[in-house]
């Protein structure tokens, strides 16, 4: 895996080093300890239509509080979590946060409750568990199988393909929408694409950041969202910086986006607050609101 020298995911573990170095036994018992003693945190970034400026949903993302190094971004533990086997702990732990925020909501707010996207890994999807575990969480907390989606990368499913295949087609029975992570960074094979049961891609933050300056990434965009348009799929951007970049978007048939114009990853208690300033604000989204009341 690649490391990270730089910016507040500063590199806390040595790539070098197999996991069974002393390093990394350290930091993975720290892990470990970070899922049981409540280090992790929820955070939420919305998702828009990009023609309307509603929101439609939000993507759930990882924080680790370290009682030390402060706060810490999942690019520098999630890498390691899944070679050192704590990722199927931290999933479940992600679920079991999200259910339970989206079972609050109802009482707490008059608004619908946004869909909330999980990420999940490679391990997570040769786990022929993982149904009825997301099942178990959703009914405990009664919500319906359309309260969270889940995003996976095209690398993750390539691992194992025939028994990841066979979990996602599980999930989508049970009325779970799926997404494809990054689409375009990884090991992508149009006849999988073809067979999954997916119902949206998402563009990588890598072409989106760039569109401005680059003519490649633009033309890779719209290839994008008329590839998935044609499957009967909605695309999705992640990683929208300003306005520009998001009227591009919009001009180029993308229907979804997220990003740091929109709004940065937020601590899942401040959703609520950041919705209502949103829809009060966002003219395009003021007559929703009005609808809903
Ligand atoms: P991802 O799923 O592709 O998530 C998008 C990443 O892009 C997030 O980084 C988000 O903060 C960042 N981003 C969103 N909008 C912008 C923007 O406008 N500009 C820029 N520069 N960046 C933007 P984050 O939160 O650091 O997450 C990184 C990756 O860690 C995620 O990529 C995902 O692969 C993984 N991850 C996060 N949470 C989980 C989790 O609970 N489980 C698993 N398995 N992986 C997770
Ligand atoms: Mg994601
Ligand atoms: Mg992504
Ligand atoms: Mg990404």
């Amino acid at each position: 895996y690649a490391t990270k020298s730089s910016g507040a995911g500063a590199l806390i573990y040595d790539s070098n080093h197999d996991v069974s170095s002393q390093q990394s036994l350290t930091f993975a018992s720290e892990l470990k300890s970070a899922v049981e003693t409540n280090q992790l945190a929820l955070y939420l970034q919305p998702k828009i239509d990009l023609g309307t400026g509603h929101v439609i949903g939000a993507e759930a993302l990882i924080r680790w509080n370290h009682p030390q190094k402060g706060l810490i971004y999942p690019d520098s533990f999630i890498p390691f979590a899944e070679q050192s086997g704590n990722i199927n702990k931290i999933s479940m732990w992600m679920l079991a946060e999200v259910a339970r925020f989206s079972g609050e909501w109802q009482h707490e707010h008059h608004l619908p409750a946004p869909v909330i996207a999980i990420n999940l890994s490679a391990r997570d999807l040769v786990d022929h568990l993982l149904p009825n575990k997301i099942q178990e969480m959703l009914t405990a907390n009664k919500l319906s199988n359309h309260a969270i989606s889940l995003e996976i990368t095209e690398s993750s499913i390539m691992d194992d393909p025939k028994r990841a295949l066979n979990t996602l087609n599980v999930l989508s029975d049970m009325g779970l929408k799926l997404s494809i992570d990054d689409f375009g960074t990884g090991y992508s094979s149009l006849s999988y694409l073809k067979n999954l049961p997916v119902s949206e891609l998402k563009i990588d933050k890598s072409f989106v950041l760039n569109m401005e300056n680059d003519k490649a990434d633009v033309n890779i965009i719209r290839s994008t969202v008329d590839l998935g348009h044609n499957l009967g799929l909605k695309v999705v951007a992640e990683g929208i910086e300003n306005q520009n970049v998001w009227t591009a978007l919009e001009g180029l048939g993308c229907d979804f986006g997220q990003g740091y114009f929109i709004s940065k990853p937020m601590p899942a208690d401040q959703f609520g607050k950041w919705l209502e300033s949103w829809t009060a604000t966002n003219k395009k989204s003021k007559d929703l609101y009005k609808k809903m009341k």
